[in-house]
């Protein structure tokens, strides 16, 4: 390794871009390359499941050529260049028969979908949306089709079946839990999500899970446990992420949930860092964007020479079904208290509050989302 070496970037996600964003504006010099797997273009994650609601297609949704976020950021990009392998001892990133040297290594790995292994023959008809290429994939096999099938009802499952009925599509939703989005919101919350998204025309089965998907006609059907069977031309599976981590394993770098790192966001082993989805910070796995943007600001000073610790405040996160408008601010796993609901109809105001009164998390929903600023700022901060 020399001085001169670069400050190696691996990912080119919201994370990627943010923190080298954040590195130019300390320094505009210090040589860094991203290394992605993908095309490198920029866009923002969040507006995938926004595609038919605001009229844009995949090329719509991109921000910025791989080329002018080079430009912009005065970095190297390589792209549909995949990482291999590690090797901390010499401070060498394994690319396939290619090694490339870092001065300061960064994990922007993301999380991979969580893939269902199911019976039957009609698999290829099932699609998964987890940066813009798989979305660019999932409109071209769209076509003509009209009828989707989404499996899974957390967060992703929802926006994207609020999406698809935007765009005019008919839209099932299975999945195993007997209410949409759990461990997010509370019951309440979610039943008026529910509501709303079936006044809209999205018919959900809860409490069972897809058992096969076949082949029929130019489409599939996909057999139910309960029974009942579904007629789609596509299906979208959404059943969750899990943190990239197999990478950081086999280098010997630590990992629990997501890659170890402390709240400075290094990892285990000397100058390499993560930040985002693939990263457990300070014991927090959170795949969202305000997380992330707060890691990227710590990082970037970090790397320009003044070591920062991320301070996380609170993380609202805002769920984009218009039909039903909802934000939620989770209280901490172990927090103590119970939930203090105000209702008119699918209008819902849940706060959790300690036995003392504090508000320790929230969800709002239709016309009481208004009051998501101002409640955020009653929550005491993560990092306190
Ligand atoms: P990614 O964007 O996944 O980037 C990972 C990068 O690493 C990619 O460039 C990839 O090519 C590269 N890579 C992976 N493996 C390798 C390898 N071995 N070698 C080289 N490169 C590799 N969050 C919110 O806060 N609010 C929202 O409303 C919201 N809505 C969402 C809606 C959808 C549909 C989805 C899918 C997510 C949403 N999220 C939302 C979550 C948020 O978008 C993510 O937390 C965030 O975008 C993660 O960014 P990242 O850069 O960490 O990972």
């Amino acid at each position: 390794m020399t001085e001169q070496a670069p400050i190696v970037i691996v990912g080119t996600g919201l994370s990627g871009y943010s923190l080298a964003r954040e590195i130019r504006k300390q320094d505009k010099e210090t040589p860094v390359i991203m290394v992605t797997a993908d095309d490198g273009v920029s866009y923002s994650k969040p507006m995938l499941s926004t595609g038919f609601t605001k009229g844009k297609d995949a090329g719509g949704l991109a921000q910025a050529s791989t080329e002018a976020m080079a430009e912009q950021l005065n970095v190297r990009v390589r792209t549909f260049t995949t990482v291999t392998g590690i090797d901390t001892q010499g401070h060498e990133l394994v690319l396939g028969d290619e090694r490339l040297v870092y001065r300061k290594l960064v994990l922007a790995w993301g999380a991979d979908v969580i893939r269902l292994s199911l019976e039957g023959d009609g698999q290829e008809h099932v699609f998964s949306i987890n940066d813009l290429m798989d979305y660019r994939e999932f409109r071209k096999a769209l076509g003509d089709g009209k009828r989707v099938a989404i499996m899974g009802a957390g967060l992703i499952g929802c926006e994207f079946a609020n999406d698809l009925r935007n765009g005019g599509y008919e839209v099932d939703v299975i999945a195993p839990s007997e209410v949409v989005m759990p461990g997010l919101l509370p019951d309440v919350a979610a039943n008026a999500v529910q509501q709303e998204l079936e006044n809209l025309g999205v018919r959900f089965h809860l409490g069972t899970v897809v058992d096969r998907i076949d082949r029929q006609g130019g489409g599939v059907a996909l057999s139910l446990a309960n029974g009942e069977t579904l007629d789609a031309d596509l299906v979208l599976s959404a059943v969750g992420l899990r943190p990239r981590i197999g990478l950081a394993e086999a280098a010997g770098i630590a990992t629990g949930r997501g890659i170890t790192v402390n709240r400075a966001l290094e990892t285990s082993a000397p100058d390499v860092y993560a930040l985002g989805d693939c990263a457990e910070v300070d014991g927090h796995v959170l795949l969202y964007v305000l997380p992330l943007m707060a890691c990227a600001r710590a990082l970037a000073k970090t790397l320009t020479g003044e070591r920062t610790e991320v301070r996380y405040g609170t993380m609202p996160v805002m769920i984009k079904t218009p039909c039903c408008p909802t934000a939620v601010c989770p209280p901490a796993p172990d927090a103590r208290g119970s939930w203090d609901v105000e209702q008119d109809g699918t209008d819902v105001k849940a706060l959790f509050k300690s036995p003392d009164g504090e508000v320790l998390g929230f969800a709002v929903t239709g016309r009481f989302a208004l009051e998501k600023q101002a409640l955020s700022r009653e929550v005491p901060p993560i990092h306190g």
